[in-house]
């Protein structure tokens, strides 16, 4: 590990300010960065400790949603007891993910800012163009079982690896961010993460300088709320596949069908067309393959992770029988 300067932020301004050189990064469970610094693929002049700035608290909004804190850890937003009842996609998205100590430590924030899992960007002696600009793409003809089909890149084909932040897709959430000099900005969680176009090194709209302060979810909209999560092993892996669906039914036809995407891109992956050809109608097999049909169609597998495009077809259609209660 390189030698860092170590800071600690006693409030959100002076965090802020700490995190704005171009080799500051912020601190929080520190469960993917300080695992990167010993790989040496992250190297920050200065580390800002944001642990002791509160953010903890997950607490109802006036409009009968959620916030919850940055620093809230995941295993205190997956119990809350108003997430377990409300939103339990999300607790389901999120013991899925990682293990129980690894829960423990990590936050709201440091999960949603986790980066890619590719073989090629943890290993300093490999071509990768998200760790150092211009270097290629070790992935493109190499081992790509983990990459992506949607929304790639000719410069990167990394998928976002997280999985708590497909379920916030699925419900709609809103990430709160602190800029630096005391303002606040919010952004839709769907468009928090960013494809890696002609900049895989962004993972995300996160400006220098920026911290996530919250992600709010919105009153709840029952229904069914499933996460599916397709691996290689049942703990401690990454999703080859993931869907987070909210579904809900009325006279016998879908009325609401949100549903978000893991291990498919270099973000959680939604598509509004899929709710616009989903509700309205009668659940069948027909339907979920034309729904499968609406979210390949511009699928493209790199060989390795071609076994992506049928599993996720077979994916969301499980998924969306078992919350339509369909029989295939
Ligand atoms: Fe790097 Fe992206 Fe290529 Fe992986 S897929 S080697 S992260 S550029």
């Amino acid at each position: 590990m390189k030698p860092f300067d170590l800071q600690r932020a006693d409030s959100l301004t002076h965090a802020t300010q700490l995190v704005a050189p171009e080799n500051a990064r912020a601190l929080a469970g520190g469960t993917n960065l300080i695992d990167l610094m010993k790989l040496q693929v992250e190297t920050p002049g200065r580390l800002v400790d944001v642990a002791r700035l509160g953010m903890t608290q997950i607490e109802d909004t006036d409009e009968d949603g959620l916030r919850i804190g940055a620093l809230a850890t995941n295993t205190d937003t997956a119990n809350h007891a108003r997430v377990r009842s409300d939103y339990p996609v999300l607790t389901r998205a999120i013991l899925a993910g990682a293990t129980q100590q690894l829960r423990n430590r990590a936050t709201t924030g440091g999960n949603l800012g986790q980066r890619t899992r590719c073989y090629y960007f943890t290993n300093i002696d490999q071509p990768c163009n998200k760790r150092d600009p211009g270097s290629g793409c070790g992935a493109l003809n190499g081992i790509a079982k983990l990459h992506a089909v949607l929304g790639a890149s000719a410069q990167c084909i990394a998928t976002y690896p997280g999985d708590m932040a497909v379920a916030m897709a699925a419900l709609d959430a809103t990430v709160e961010i602190a800029v630096n000099g005391g303002n606040t900005r919010t952004v839709p969680l769907r468009d928090f993460h960013r494809l890696p176009g002609d900049t895989p090194w962004r993972d995300n709209v996160l400006a220098q300088g920026e911290l996530v302060t919250a992600v709010t979810l919105p009153a709840p909209v029952g229904g069914r709320q499933l996460y599916r999560k397709v691996r290689e092993r049942s703990s401690y892996a990454f999703a080859l596949v993931s869907v987070a669906a909210v579904v809900d039914m009325a006279e016998g036809k879908i009325s609401r069908a949100d549903l978000a995407f893991g291990g498919l891109a270099h973000k959680p992956w939604h598509n509004p067309r899929l709710s616009e050809l989903l509700v309205g109608k009668i659940p069948s097999s027909e339907l979920f393959d034309e729904a499968a049909d609406l979210l390949l169609e511009d699928a493209r597998g790199y060989g390795e992770n071609d076994f992506k495009i049928p599993l996720v077809r077979r994916t969301l259609t499980a998924v969306l029988a078992e919350a339509t209660e369909t029989e295939l």
